[in-house]
């Protein structure tokens, strides 16, 4: 390798572009004084990064080196020198066969360095040239007046030039980085250090803080499943009981109220009676007087009658058959009456069958029609038992859908159901509660939002999308509680809408939901409008300007500016189910009221049916008895008849043989005797009817007074039940409160809820003293730090991962440790030997040059090779060796150029500049100084810059520098022979 050409404008002196080309061999640059030639030095350690100004001669700033003006030229913005090497050789590891590199300088300071025209770093040059042996501290450029410093240096000072010689800068310059990493990892490991004892203060306290806080939430949640499940038992148990007893409240009332009316008609009968049985007794009491009346009339008859039979005796002839026509007739008269009675009572008996009759035929029609009227009840029963069993399907069905979640999307379930995700709360739809008029309006105002959803925060949500991710499972949208804020509808629209004809509210006012979810539902509800048909809709819309969504009762939807969307929604939500649910439930405890009501129809039916069959049974018995008793009194009727007209015959007979002997008052005053006899018969007969009506309605009445009376007790009985059964009921009714708040409040759960999530898995005495015990451990506990599991667990992996660190940088501590150790056997070895043949060439050059004497070189302190300054021996030959400092201007130089040259033999460089180092030398020491240059000139370029012609000489080429226009550098070549002297 070797530099080819400097090129160079902007720089110091060098106001243009001017190239100086060079050649291997020796090169000279000669000029007169001030002319620039140093500049051109200057400009070679610039390229090579030099950083030191004063090194450069300027005196502030390192833009004191771009050429500052002179009286006819401006200054310049900018330095630039680049210097070309030739690298066939490839000296310089670079695929290269031509190295540029260039460094440019702006006045506000900036520095440019390119290598092959590209832009690189400074540290890339000075990487480049490291150990190279042509750095801008190598030994090989050689400013002015700088040679005798290699000897005035302190001995430790001269390492340097030894240690490039030796290339073993790189190593130091990495063993410098690999003590600073060290320094900053040792640094490092105190600042861990010092972070790992304040965890280890934490740490213990946390992991018992922790260790308590799960046991607190392990009993929390035993208590909670334990309590659940015992407060959804005693829920169920209670209300069961409860309804039960709601039933038997229901039942009763309609029985008191069939008592009441039953007792009010009961005593208006005996009212009835009474005054019949009243009436019936003033008929008697008439009759008897009657009865009274006629029988004195009839003892008075009687009287007369035997007091003119007896005065009629002795008139007639035949006195005995006189008495036995008296007696005929008598007996006729009897007969007669007694037939008469007959024939009333067999009328009155064939009155009562004929009543009997109508009565049989009336109840065996009354028969037909009940059993008419049970079957069609039958026929309903059974028609409602049937949609019984159908809603209570349709109804469980729906229960399952909505408990399971059942008409979500599968990603939505996905979610919900797993358990892994924390921090889920639910779907929007399943976090309001809608009254069923309002289902159908707020399904449509959600939409598709209520499969939404709900989540603590982002994290949550990023945490669920990435296992929806991970398995593929689709798209679901989350509503982070912490971001999501609620919308409202602006303050004057608000008071205008509620003015507007048709307007019931905002969607939000009409749910209700959890406070805590009040943004989410304001989000999605709050700004939205529900009107109450869509003529009011249109008309709302068209007054608000289309600025807000309005929903009909019926689910039309008019947007934000305008659209209309409306028919039949099909797609099935949560809410939708929800009103479904209420709808059939309402419907199916219709059924069972409907179903309760007709068997006890059917009930009472068979009731009166039995009854009707028994009055039936009892009629017809009576209809038999009556028969026989008619057929017994029209025999008895007819003996008497045939009796009658057998004593008629008996009379006429008895008459013919008496002829005229009975007078007629004897007959009048018989027939007299016998009406007044008749008349008392019809009456004894008439009283023993009315006795006989009186009698049966006294039964009637007695009847109908034990029956009231039972009844009374009973509806008494039954009134006391119901009034306790109403009591326990108000109990169960609070008791039933009391448990379904701490539900909702303790656990915010509803009772469905509870009941599909929670069961008793313990015996109820067993769970209730396991939840008194649970209760008591959790108070002994104490406050607790419920983050104190998530706390732990940062601080512990923060504590671990910062162990793992120390350890980490404890092994990079260890491993810089041996590259140091390591770096420092290589420099030693490297050192040592290049500084023994540097030392051996030195003794020999020396004394080449000085033709005899005595030089040697020394390390100051042989058991610390890294760091040993090197002390110079130097004794001219028939001089005494002393100190090298009593050396003469030139011996020193001399001295110096022999260990120049003892390096250079040591180790090749490509080139080396040296400026006047032979100036203090006289013409013979010059000449050996020449001699040996051009000795090493085919390993080393030369390029002296001189002001001796002795020196020129022994140039292959000579430019020369010049400063006509004043102030600028100029480069002029020389011609070799415009030089005094001769060329060796
Ligand atoms: P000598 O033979 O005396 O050593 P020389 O040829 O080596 O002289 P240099 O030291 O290279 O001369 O150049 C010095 C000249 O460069 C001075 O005239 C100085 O004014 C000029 N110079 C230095 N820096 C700048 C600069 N930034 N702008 C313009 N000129 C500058």
């Amino acid at each position: 390798m070797y530099l080819k050409e400097i090129r160079a404008q902007g720089f110091k002196s060098f106001a243009d572009k001017t190239t100086i080309e060079l050649n291997k061999g020796i090169t000279g640059v000669v000029g007169p004084n001030g002319s620039g030639k140093s500049n051109v030095v200057d400009a070679v350690r610039w390229v090579l990064g030099e950083q030191s100004v004063k090194a450069l001669r300027g005196t502030d700033s390192m833009t004191d080196v771009i050429f500052a003006g002179s009286k006819s030229r401006n200054a310049s913005n900018v330095a630039s020198v680049t210097l070309v090497f030739d690298n066939q050789d490839n000296y310089l590891p670079l695929a290269f066969n031509e190295v540029s590199v260039r460094r440019r300088l702006y006045k506000d300071g900036t520095n440019e360095y390119y290598l092959n025209e590209e832009k690189v770093r400074l540290k890339d040059i000075q990487n480049l040239f490291l150990d190279s042996g042509v750095g801008k501290d190598s030994f090989n450029i050689i400013s002015q007046g700088k040679i005798d410093e290699i000897l005035s240096n302190k001995p430790e000072d001269r390492r340097g030039i030894f240690e490039e010689a030796a290339g073993v800068l790189k190593y130091k310059k990495r063993k410098e980085e690999a003590l600073r990493k060290l320094d900053k990892t040792e640094e490092n490991i105190s600042r861990v250090d010092d972070i790992i004892k304040e965890l280890e203060n934490q740490v213990e306290p946390l992991r018992e803080q922790r260790e308590k806080t799960l046991k607190y939430n392990d009993l929390e949640d035993e208590l909670k499943n334990i309590e659940i499940a015992l407060i959804t038992n005693d829920i169920t148990n209670i209300n069961y009981e409860y309804q039960d007893k709601l039933g038997r409240i229901d039942v009763l009332k309609k029985e008191l109220l069939e008592l009441s009316t039953t007792n009010t008609n009961n005593e208006a009968i005996i009212e009835d009676y009474k005054l019949k049985i009243n009436k019936l007794e003033e008929s008697i009491k008439i009759t008897q007087t009657n009865l009274l009346d006629i029988t004195s009339k009839v003892e008075q008859i009687n009287a007369k009658k035997t007091i003119l039979l007896e005065r009629q005796k002795y008139n007639v002839e035949d006195s005995k058959l006189h008495d036995n026509i008296v007696y005929l007739k008598e007996s006729v008269l009897k007969l007669e009456n007694s037939i008469n009675i007959a024939k009333i009572e067999i009328d009155t008996l064939t009155n009562e069958y004929s009543l009997l009759l109508t009565d049989i035929k009336n109840q065996m029609s009354n028969l037909e029609k009940t059993k008419l009227e049970k079957a069609a009840v039958d026929n309903e029963l059974t028609t409602m038992v049937r949609n019984e069993s159908s809603l209570k399907n349709n109804i469980s069905s729906l229960i399952e859908t909505i408990d399971n979640n059942g008409s979500l999307p599968y990603v939505v379930k996905a979610v919900l159901d797993n358990p892994k995700l924390r921090g889920i709360h639910d779907i929007i739809g399943n976090l309001v509660d809608v009254p069923s008029e309002y289902s159908e309006a707020i399904s449509v105002s959600l939409g598709f939002s209520s499969t939404f959803i709900v989540v603590d925060n982002e994290f949550v949500a990023k945490d669920a999308i990435n296992y929806l991710k991970n398995n593929n499972l689709g798209r679901a949208t989350f509503f982070p509680l912490n971001i999501i804020k609620g919308k409202n509808i602006d303050g004057p629209i608000k008071d205008l809408i509620s003015t507007i004809p048709g307007y019931i509210d905002i969607a939000s006012n009409l749910v209700t939901y959890d406070p805590k979810y009040k943004d989410i539902i304001l989000n999605q509800l709050g700004n939205i409008i529900i009107v109450d048909n869509i003529d009011n809709a249109n008309n709302m819309a068209r007054r608000i300007n289309y600025s807000y969504r309005i929903v009909t009762l019926d689910g039309e939807l008019i947007s934000v500016g305008g659209s209309l969307t409306g028919g039949r929604n099909k797609a099935r939500n949560v809410i939708t189910d929800k009103y479904e649910l209420e709808l059939k439930q309402k419907e199916l405890s219709s059924v069972e009221i409907k179903i309760k009501e007709l068997e006890e129809k059917l009930n009472n039916i068979s009731t009166n049916i039995s009854a009707i069959d028994d009055k039936i049974y009892l009629l017809n018995r009576d209809k038999i008895e009556k028969e026989s008793y008619i057929n017994s009194k029209n025999t008895h009727l007819e003996e008497m008849v045939s009796e009658l007209n057998k004593l008629n015959n008996e009379l006429m007979g008895t008459n013919n043989i008496v002829n005229k002997n009975v007078t007629n008052e004897e007959n009048e005053i018989i027939k007299e005797y016998y009406d007044a006899l008749k008349e008392k018969e019809e009456i004894i007969h008439k009283l023993d009817n009315l006795n006989r009506d009186k009698n049966n309605l006294s039964e009637g009445l007695s009847n109908y007074e034990f029956t009231l009376k039972k009844e009374n007790s009973l509806y008494n009985s039954k009134n006391e039940t119901l009034k306790s059964l109403e009591i326990e009921t108000n109990r169960m009714d609070v008791k039933l409160d009391n448990l379904l708040v701490s539900l909702s409040e303790n656990y915010g759960m509803t009772y469905e809820k509870a009941n599909s999530l929670y069961h008793l898995e313990l015996d109820e005495n067993k769970a209730r003293s396991r939840v008194n015990s649970l209760k008591r451990e959790i108070k002994e506990l104490g406050p607790i730090n419920p983050d104190a599991p998530s706390q732990y667990e940062q601080v512990s992996t923060r504590y671990e991962f910062l162990i793992k660190q120390r350890d980490d940088l404890v092994n990079a501590k260890e491993m810089l440790l041996q590259i140091i150790e390591e770096m420092d056997e290589v420099m030693k070895k490297e050192f040592v030997k290049t500084f023994d043949i540097i030392k051996e060439n030195f003794s020999q050059i020396f004394k080449e040059l000085f033709k005899g004497g005595y030089a040697n070189l020394k390390l100051s302190d042989k058991d610390n090779i890294l760091e040993s300054g090197i002390e110079i021996e130097a004794c001219p030959p028939g001089k005494t060796l002393k100190n090298i400092n009593l050396l003469s201007g030139g011996e020193k130089t001399f001295t110096a150029v022999s260990l120049l040259f003892a390096i250079l033999k040591s180790r090749t460089m490509p080139f080396c500049i040296l400026d006047e180092v032979e100036a203090a030398l006289d013409e013979a020491n010059v000449a050996g100084f020449g001699e040996y240059v051009t000795k090493l000139k085919d390993q080393t370029q030369f390029i002296l810059i001189t002001h001796k012609n002795k020196t020129m000489e022994y140039a292959d080429v000579l430019y020369g520098i010049t400063m006509q226009e004043s102030g600028v550098s100029k480069l002029v070549s020389v011609k070799l022979g415009d030089i005094g002297g001769s060329r060796v």
